[in-house]
């Protein structure tokens, strides 16, 4: 049944799994919020409530969730920190003093919004995670609009993300679910996918090609296993780094060439004290063992042209330690932490680019949407959990101890 009365939303509560009719909106929803009274772990953090559920503004659809992807958004989220998101709100629609997380869903779009045309009520989409202001001067120039000032994380800096019943989204983050995907699949790829994509073509010279070596962190992880995937997609050749012998099997599975296990080195962290000759020594035996160890996995003298950088502070200095000269690493996060410490000799003297990247452009996630419909890259979902362990998923997550690729929850489509 496909309700016409747009705006009516009923007076009941649909119970986790349960998916209503299409186009019927409850004025209730069941979401995962945080507050700031509870900013901490993920499990304080995160609580199931009874909220209100959104209504479409100009532009933008309500959609009901299916499944939603995990990743680390949350847990920054519920730390309240480097950011306390609840404070954002009032700068991208209607401060309320809770925050609804999840930057990726697959879902059912339930309402539109005026001037909606670019998805209509009954679809079956993919929601990511970039919102924008499409009449951004700059984005109407031509120019990408992950650089608009007005660019920002849905379920991150936006509210209203997907670990909820429903949520309010931007009609351009609307993708056409590929057939090819399940629900879960389809929620849990994007972000970490077209990230990594990004990553690896998008920065001219050093967009990845055939026979390049590229050095992955957290292979075994969300981002690092579509890295791996997709580096080996374009030719190159993927070396990843893990924490155990345990976790080597998925990558090599995905298709990197070798592994390094990071345990067996102790020289991590910000290089400090570097001009203390002892404590420089210490760090270049560890670099160097590293770098021998990458050159036999690779079989000859070749560093990487491209790093894929997302711990930081622990292993940045090492990254433009081992990048080939006139390499690039190229950076998306700072899971360690954000002090990035090198030795700018490194650096100049061998010409290496330091570069940052973050999400995926709706052209990035089309691109890699189309090569995952046409290739063997699989999703890598690890884990699926249901509605009443999200928190505790988040918590696996800040502790490094969930399953390898992608995790997702389910909420409509919750058995
Ligand atoms: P994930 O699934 O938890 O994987 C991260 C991997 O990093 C872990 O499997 C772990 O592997 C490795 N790791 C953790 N601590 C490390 C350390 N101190 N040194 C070296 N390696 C370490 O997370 P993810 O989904 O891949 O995301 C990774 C990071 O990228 C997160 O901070 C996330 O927020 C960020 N990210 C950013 C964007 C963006 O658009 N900017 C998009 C997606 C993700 P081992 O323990 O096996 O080494």
């Amino acid at each position: 049944m496909i309700s016409d009365k747009k705006e009516e939303r009923v007076d009941r509560i649909f119970e986790i799994g349960e998916i209503p009719p299409i186009g019927v909106v409850p004025k209730r929803m069941y979401a995962w919020t945080i507050r700031k009274e509870r900013f901490g772990t993920p499990l304080e953090a995160f609580k199931v409530e009874l909220v209100d559920t959104p209504r479409p503004r100009k532009g933008e659809v309500i959609i009901c969730n299916m499944v939603a992807g995990i990743n680390y958004n949350g847990v920054w989220a519920a730390s309240g920190k480097p950011q306390n998101v609840i404070a954002e709100h009032g700068k991208y629609g209607e401060a309320v003093d809770f925050h609804i997380c999840g930057s990726e869903t697959s879902s059912i779009v339930y309402e539109v919004g005026e001037g909606v045309d670019m998805c209509q009520v009954g679809d079956e989409v993919i929601a990511i995670g970039i919102q924008y202001d499409i009449n951004c001067p700059m984005i109407k120039s031509g120019i990408e609009e992950v650089f608009s000032p007005t660019f920002r994380i849905w379920g991150y800096e936006a509210n209203w993300g997907g670990f909820a019943q429903f949520s309010r989204v931007q009609q351009q983050q609307c993708f056409k679910k590929p057939q090819k995907l399940s629900w879960e699949e389809a929620a849990s790829c994007v972000a970490t996918g077209a990230t990594a994509y990004r990553m690896l073509t998008r920065w001219g010279e050093h967009a990845v090609k055939e026979g390049d070596v590229v050095l992955i962190w957290g292979g075994y992880g969300g981002l690092g296993s579509m890295a791996i995937q997709l580096t080996k997609y374009f030719g190159g050749i993927p070396v990843a780094v893990v924490s155990s012998d345990e976790r080597v099997k998925l990558c090599m599975d995905l298709g990197a060439k070798g592994c390094i296990n990071r345990k067996e080195y102790s020289h991590w962290g910000p290089l400090e004290n570097y001009t203390d000759p002892s404590v420089y020594r210490n760090w270049l035996k560890g670099a160097l063992k590293f770098r021998r160890e990458l050159w036999n996995i690779v079989g000859e003298k070749k560093e990487p042209r491209i790093v894929i950088e997302h711990p930081g502070e622990s292993t940045l200095p090492t990254s433009v330690f081992v990048c080939d000269r006139g390499g690039m690493v190229v950076i998306c996060a700072g899971t360690s932490g954000y002090t990035g410490t090198l030795d700018l000799r490194y650096l100049w003297l061998s010409q290496k680019r330091l570069q940052g990247s973050h999400a995926g452009t709706r052209n990035d996630v089309g691109a890699f949407l189309d090569i995952l419909e046409k290739s063997v890259i699989s999703p890598v979902i690890s884990k699926v959990y249901q509605w009443n362990d999200l928190a505790l998923a988040h918590q696996y997550l800040s502790e490094n101890k969930h399953p390898g690729g992608n995790l997702a929850v389910l909420i409509g489509a919750s058995k």
